[in-house]
């Protein structure tokens, strides 16, 4: 049976020693692991990562003692030495990609060690999967410290379902491109078949950086690589609701509540809970706080912050300088406004249990959640959720991907210290039944997105993608496949090929002129119009002249312009009668306008015709205006009985009468019984060939597999090969 496999940096326990040397093993209190935990304990399922502690030649008896017992529990340890702990995690992982991920590119190291020793990390964990996973496995790899393991095992697995979800945010374009190795990231992710962020704009990010980066546009978040749909989606972590509203009411927290009010007195109380990180916006929250109690000094004795701060990364410098600066300014700040029976900050640099957080939440009257830059964040969540009697106020930073979810708190742009000023006074204001209504929104949400859900949907939809991947009618053509269809071709007495030219035959090229067939391809068809009762027509959206130019020496049959011109053997060109010529003059001027303003695109005026070309023109503004033109033109078209195609770079317009379709039946319906018909083609006007093909023709796509055709095959190079074995045989 198939089974489920989870990949991430750390596994959800923590194996340490104690002082004694002896092995312990400490559960992670995550969301991700709570969420997950239902998943990798079942059956078969494992969970793949770092135990978190080092492992020498010595103490191989107990990395045995390590292996087995994980193993016990569903879980697979990938050994990191220290130094790649050091160059893949604290530094390709958390001084590259961190700092560029959260816009803060100017701290972000581009160094190759780093990147060297992260292809190799991700390698190993590739391999730890490999030795496990079965080809039909469903594996989700978690976040950017593994973004080159999903293709690295698509390429070994190439059918297994494999999921990736980013935990942090994904820059805009403008910052990703920055990053010396954009390409190869985006590429190890892109082996995935669902790719998940927090939000729809981290998504947008994503798309936007693979269509400038990799050439590969989407459609409505959809990609296409290799033949293999990929989904990209926004999917919003959520928190373990029940956890926090039942610790919130258990006797523990109220006795902590208890102790902890009456050291601080019956102040107001903010709170704010971040790890370490410049992220986090730690100091400008400080100084927010010194504005505050200058700008309203009446709250001065009367307000309090608790502020948590949880060590992390201490052994990265960017993070130790942090650290001074915080405890610079909380002494400075305490030392400025503070007196014998008040303390402005109290500052707690270490983490706390749960019931001591339960307590904090319960007791704050104003939650003070403003990161600079934030994937989610769970803190605000945990708040709401602790918020039993609904009184409380959230203020949280639009730069949070929970802002997205949250809008019912007082969202902040934390640069903006006077905006975030106002809304503490205004928090501290909030009339009560104000405050339940807010609350009382935000805890439906997220009590119903909690992190079970988070599961499952991800999950599910993942299913939902391999499933429709397999279930395309468009085959991809194996050997055995293409063996059948040239015995076919042997076998039957009379063969009838209709081949598209650009994209099919030859590359698809960003120069038309530089489309020309070579002598590889001119061998091909010269031999396989020389064979017995064989007909080769050349069925393409270019023009007469240019097939003649090209092909002419050849005895193969044309259509041109979509089929406005066709030229049979041992005949000469001839055209549509009585097609209508004269909308030109009516569409020639809109497609001037665009072309007027899009540098480098331009038109091309056919007999039949007019193509809007954008092949040249900056990614992404081309796309753009082609959209434009399209629905532009969307009316206009429908009265005048013209039909508007959106090729590769290109929008044409074109008679409704005329397609490729409608023009191969001058071939097909004449012949004999037993008549081997094959159609290939790349672009979706070859759509139209397909659909017009008898049911037993045989019917290739090049490219992907959303067709009407019966098989796809990858590129130029696969066609010609398969027409090359039918020449030859
Ligand atoms: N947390 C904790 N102990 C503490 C302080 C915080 O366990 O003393 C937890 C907190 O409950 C939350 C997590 O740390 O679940 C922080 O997650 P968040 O998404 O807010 O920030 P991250 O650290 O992932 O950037």
């Amino acid at each position: 049976m198939a089974r489920t496999i989870i990949v991430s940096n750390r596994l959800p326990v923590k194996v340490q020693r104690d002082d004694n040397g002896d092995l312990q093993y400490k559960p992670s209190e995550g969301g991700l692991a709570t969420g997950l935990g239902s998943i990798y304990k079942k059956g078969d399922n494992v969970w793949v990562g770092w135990p978190g502690l080092y492992f020498n030649d010595k103490n191989k008896e107990s990395k045995k003692e390590v292996t087995e017992r994980l193993s016990s529990e569903n879980m697979e340890p990938v050994y990191l030495s220290e130094s790649e702990i050091k160059l893949f995690y604290e530094g390709f992982s958390n001084e590259t990609l961190w700092p560029t991920f959260h816009y803060f590119n100017q701290y972000a190291l581009y160094k190759r060690s780093y990147y060297e020793a992260y292809k190799k990390v991700n390698q190993k964990f590739c391999d730890a999967v490999l030795e496990l996973a079965n080809p039909d496995d469903t594996i989700w790899i978690h976040d950017y410290q593994l973004m080159l393991v999903p293709d690295m095992i698509r390429e070994k697995l190439p059918d297994a379902s494999i999921g990736f979800f980013l935990h942090i945010p994904f820059p805009s374009f403008e910052v990703f491109r920055l990053l010396p190795w954009r390409r190869e990231l985006l590429d190890g992710v892109l082996g995935s078949d669902l790719v998940g962020f927090h939000t729809y704009d981290d998504m947008r990010h994503f798309l936007s950086a693979v269509s400038r980066i990799c050439y590969i546009g989407n459609q409505q978040g959809q990609i296409t690589k290799d033949r293999r749909t990929i989904v990209i989606d926004s999917f919003p972590i959520g928190i373990d609701y029940d956890k926090y509203a039942n610790s919130s009411s258990a006797p523990s927290t109220l006795s902590k509540e208890v102790r902890f009010r009456t050291s601080i007195g019956d102040q107001k109380l903010m709170l704010s809970i971040d790890r370490l990180d410049y992220s986090k916006g730690i100091p400008a929250r400080l100084e927010i706080f010194d504005i505050f109690l200058s700008k309203y000094p009446e709250y001065q004795g009367k307000v309090s912050l608790i502020m948590v701060v949880v060590p992390s990364r201490d052994n990265v410098e960017k993070y130790k300088d942090l650290k001074e600066e915080v405890d610079l300014l909380v002494g400075r700040i305490n030392g400025k406004y503070g007196s014998m029976n008040w303390t402005p900050i109290h500052y707690f640099y270490r983490s706390f249990p749960l019931e001591d957080l339960s307590a904090f939440y319960r007791m704050a009257d104003v939650a003070l959640v403003t990161p600079m830059r934030d994937g989610m964040n769970l803190v605000c969540k945990e708040y709401v959720a602790s918020k039993l009697d609904k009184r409380g106020v959230l203020i949280l930073s639009e730069m949070a991907g929970a802002s997205k979810e949250l809008s019912e708190a007082l969202i902040v742009n934390p640069n903006d210290k006077h905006q975030v000023v106002d809304a503490i006074y205004k928090a501290l204001k909030m009339p009560v039944d104000e405050q339940e209504k807010h609350m009382a929104f935000m805890q439906k949400t997220i009590k119903k997105f909690n992190i079970h859900h988070w599961v499952k949907l991800f999950l599910d939809r993942l299913d939902n993608v391999k499933e429709r991947q397999k279930t395309m009618g468009t085959k991809v053509m194996d050997t055995k496949m293409r063996d059948d269809i040239i015995t076919d071709f042997k076998t039957s007495d009379k063969r009838l090929l209709f081949l598209d030219y650009d994209g099919t035959l030859v590359p698809f090229n960003s120069d038309p002129q530089e489309a020309k067939p070579d002598k590889e391809l001119i061998d091909i068809l010269h031999k396989l119009t020389s064979l017995d009762n064989t007909n080769v027509v050349i069925i393409s959206g270019r023009d007469k002249n240019t097939l003649q130019n090209w092909l002419g020496d050849i005895d193969v049959e044309f259509v041109g312009e979509h089929g406005v011109w066709l030229k049979m053997r041992d005949e000469d060109w001839k055209t549509i009668d009585n097609l209508d010529n004269s909308w030109k003059d009516e569409i020639r001027p809109i497609l001037e306008m665009y072309s007027d303003k899009t540098p480098r695109s331009f038109i091309e005026e056919k007999d039949y015709s007019l193509v809007w070309h954008y092949r040249q023109v900056e990614t992404g503004l081309g796309e753009l205006r082609a959209r434009e033109i399209i629905s532009h033109l969307k009316y206009l078209s429908s009265n005048m009985n013209l039909e508007v195609l959106e090729g590769n770079k290109v929008v044409e317009i074109k008679n409704l009468e005329v397609n490729k379709g409608k023009a191969t039946t001058r071939w097909i319906g004449s012949g004999k019984k037993n008549k081997f018909i094959l159609a290939v083609g790349d672009d979706w006007t070859d759509e139209d060939t397909f659909k017009a093909m008898p049911k037993g023709a045989c019917t290739v796509k090049v490219g992907d597999l959303k067709s009407a055709a019966k098989y796809s095959v990858k590129d130029h190079e696969a066609v010609r090969e398969l027409l090359g074995m039918m020449a030859d045989s």
